[in-house]
């Protein structure tokens, strides 16, 4: 069986955002909504308790200490069920994690395309003065993680997306928090998984620019919108369940009783939260 727990479903700047005093921002600072840490995924598919990070967020420690099964066992004193990390990208809310995890007497493992380590070289020099990052490849075909778990990198314009397949059951999820385009592997993808962890970080394309003067859109951001962009590719997947994630503290699909929040239900779609389990 695969596990998959969902550490933080934020975006970056998660929700709230320090600065920022839009709805749902003033909402979850008053208790309304729940807030939430900036997107990460713990994923398992062994019994032994061995953990994989996909994505590692600036909110790592609070994450390690929301969940006990990531946290050090009792009987030594230094040690992690956290075995290693991959990287959809090298965005700030997805690698800066990494740093946090300089304490460890072995070198950390990392996964990640070679454009995201050329990219996070700043981030690899820091660590090589503690136990250094042990950089593995990924590839376009499964390949074995751990256990029952393997997996394959969806390659997106400056990004990856993951699909991860249990070995004995043959049952798959995919993990796609930055989309910005969809191409026809990605699709397909989204069609043949059983879980859909899928880009929710904007709802509209303009979404930025009206609280932010002069913001990127979301497709210059390199996140395919809601609206006129995933959620009929996502309305029409035969998966099991479907999920938004990574999502901006702008996106009015956190508020429940907006007309978006709606479509999105409608759709069959669900909006991820801090702490949600998905076993596969
Ligand atoms: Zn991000
Ligand atoms: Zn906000």
């Amino acid at each position: 069986m695969i596990r998959i727990h969902i550490l933080g479903s934020a975006a970056g700047g998660g929700l709230p955002q320090w600065n920022c005093t839009c709805a749902n921002c003033a909402a979850a600072r008053s208790g309304k909504i729940a807030p939430q840490t900036q997107s990460s995924i713990a994923i398992s598919g062994d019994s032994e308790g061995h953990w994989f990070l996909i994505n590692a967020s600036p909110d790592l420690p609070r994450q390690i200490e929301s969940m006990p099964q990531l946290q050090p066992y009792q009987e030594s004193l230094r040690n992690t069920p956290i075995t290693g990390v991959l990287l959809t990208n090298p965005d700030i809310d997805h690698a800066l994690g990494l740093l946090h995890l300089r304490q460890q007497e072995t070198p950390l493992v990392v996964y990640a395309a070679d454009q995201t380590r050329t990219a996070l070289a700043w981030i690899d020099r820091v660590l090589s003065r503690f136990s250094r990052i042990e950089w593995r490849k990924i590839s376009a075909d499964f390949q074995s993680l751990n256990g029952n778990l393997a997996f394959r990198a969806i390659e997106l314009p400056g990004s990856v997306a993951f699909q991860f397949r249990d070995e004995t059951s043959g049952a798959t999820a995919l993990f796609a928090p930055s989309v910005g385009e969809l191409t026809e592997e990605l699709g397909n993808a989204v069609q043949a998984s059983d879980v859909v962890l899928f880009d929710g970080t904007f709802w509209s394309d303009g979404e930025l620019g009206a609280v932010r003067l002069g913001a990127k859109t979301a497709r210059e951001m390199n996140h395919l919108p809601i609206g006129d962009g995933s959620l009929d590719l996502l309305r029409e997947s035969p998966a099991r369940r479907k999920i938004y994630t990574h999502i901006n503290n702008t996106n009015p699909i956190l508020m429940p009783g907006t007309r978006e929040r709606a479509q999105v239900e409608q759709a069959g779609i669900e909006v991820a939260g801090d702490g949600l389990e998905i076993n596969l």
